[in-house]
């Protein structure tokens, strides 16, 4: 049975990260797709663990050969999946979370219809400021800039699967978790399962 790729969103500050992080820490089955960015490596950002941090011509030879599934302009960094690393990832089995902006998500959901869509939510947009001044990583101008962009963002969370507020991390992450259970248990995913324990039955 091949994994399931799970697209998350949210803007800037939601807490997208951290509920990935306890997702990927909790389902042994769960990976996350590390992407190719031209950003700079943040304080404590790690090289080919929070990102593959790469230069823009090298991203420009990646598009060349056809090597992303889908890339993005995001804050006026270039961000990208590769298709090869997530196909080998899903080929073992294993479940995917590509934590992509909203553009990529349109891409992703055209050429894999079977993705699931997961849009996660600040409480409020104050709440965003407050957690993307905490992190201390970004200018106050840059946190501003995010926060435009998120509005935006927000209109399109009805094009996904599932919307969960984090409000609350853990309860957030209890709601991502069954979120994933629950895709799991999916029929059609569980049917080569049906037929290893009821095969002869069912083949009647
Ligand atoms: P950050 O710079 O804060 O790590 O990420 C900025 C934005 O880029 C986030 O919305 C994040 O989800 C998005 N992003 C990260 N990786 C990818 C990717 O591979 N593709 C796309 N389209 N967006 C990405």
């Amino acid at each position: 049975m091949g994994g399931i790729p799970f697209i998350v969103s949210a803007p800037s500050g939601a807490g997208k990260t951290t509920l990935c992080k306890k997702a990927v820490d909790f389902f042994p089955d769960l990976r996350h797709s590390i992407s190719y960015t031209t950003r700079l490596p943040r304080a404590g950002e790690v090289n080919g663990v929070d990102y593959w941090f790469i230069e823009d011509r090298v991203f420009d030879e990646m598009i060349a050969r056809g090597e992303f599934l889908e890339y993005a302009g995001v804050y006026g960094k270039r961000y990208g999946t590769s298709k090869k690393d997530l196909d080998h990832l899903l080929s073992e089995g294993l479940s995917v979370i590509l934590e992509i902006d909203i553009q990529g998500a349109d891409q992703i959901r055209e050429k894999i219809p079977g993705a699931v869509g997961v849009f996660i939510l600040p409480p409020s947009i104050e709440a965003c400021r407050v957690r993307l001044r905490q992190r201390g990583k970004d200018s106050t101008e840059e946190i501003e800039k995010r926060l435009n962009i998120a509005l935006e963002e927000v209109k399109r969370a009805p094009l996904y699967d599932y919307i969960i507020i984090n409000d609350d991390l853990e309860a957030a992450f209890e709601r991502f978790k069954s979120v994933v259970a629950a895709e799991k248990a999916r029929t059609p995913r569980m049917l080569e399962a049906v037929s290893g324990i009821f095969g002869a039955a069912t083949e009647k």
